[in-house]
């Protein structure tokens, strides 16, 4: 069976943890070799939920990523932040994230998300570690920020749904982009001609479970599993085997994340 990544997903939420032996247990049965765990909020149990998660015994190799999101910047302060470091030096944390901007739903003031993001861009370099970028309405100001901060970056950006010309400034900064179930809705086509052009050495692929599930269980709530439903559109999008994606995707995650 061909294995893919999931490379953004949310087990430590409310609608996943519950179940998550059975989500992992599925994940296995549709051939996911590896996932990316992401914290769903910026507290205390929820990283540890995640790390709890990261340590269920299975056969998928499973890692952490761990930061606060935009929609949780006004939460950020010196205690968090303490929280936060304490966590990222736990075995498996291989990333800092989600952070970013969201000035669609804007649930935090701007300059309050742009300076939450710069503050842990620092931390991402004084750590080394790769970042996960979330970002919705500011790729530009994104991409300024990045620049500002530092030449080349590790890290990817995760739920993709910009402009191709977006994805360039991104790619030149040495980001990955990933693409969610979005890629597979109807109203998608954009984003689907993003996900055909881009380089074979530049995608990553996930479900941000338990949101945007893909196409046919669009409106559901969404678990690793899934991921099989983006991974097939994008090969047949790009022409290429399902299993020369799943090869591709694989490399582009271990050289990302040096896993
Ligand atoms: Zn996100
Ligand atoms: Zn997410």
């Amino acid at each position: 069976m061909t294995g893919w990544i999931d490379s953004h997903t949310h087990l430590d939420s409310d609608e996943l943890y519950p179940q998550c032996a059975e989500v992992l247990q599925h994940a296995a049965s549709a051939g996911i070799s590896d996932m990316l765990l992401v914290n769903s909020e910026a507290h205390e149990p929820s990283f540890r939920r995640t790390m709890e998660i990261v340590r269920i015994e299975s056969e998928i190799r499973k890692y952490a990523s761990l930061g606060v999101h935009p929609h949780h910047a006004l939460q950020y302060d010196t205690e968090l932040e303490k929280l936060l470091t304490s966590f990222l030096n736990q075995e498996r944390v291989i990333a800092l994230g989600e952070i970013g901007l969201d000035f669609y739903y804007d649930f935090s003031p701007q300059e309050v998300q742009i300076r939450v993001l710069e503050r842990q861009l620092q931390l991402s370099l004084e750590r080394n570690l790769p970042v996960v970028i979330h970002c919705r309405d500011a790729y530009s100001l994104l991409a300024e920020i990045l620049e500002k901060n530092a030449r080349q970056w590790r890290g990817m950006i995760h739920c993709f749904t910009g402009t191709l010309e977006e994805a360039e400034a991104l790619m030149r900064l040495g980001f990955h982009i990933s693409f969610s179930g979005i890629v597979t809705f109807r109203n998608a086509d954009m984003l689907r001609e993003v996900a055909r052009c881009i380089p074979q050495d530049r995608i990553l692929i996930e479900t941000d479970a338990p949101y945007l599930a893909p196409v046919p269980h669009r409106g559901k709530t969404n678990e690793p599993a899934l991921v099989v439903h983006t991974a097939i559109l994008i090969a047949k999008l790009r022409q290429s085997t399902e299993e020369d994606l799943s090869e591709s995707i694989s490399q582009n995650f271990q050289a990302l994340f040096r896993t």
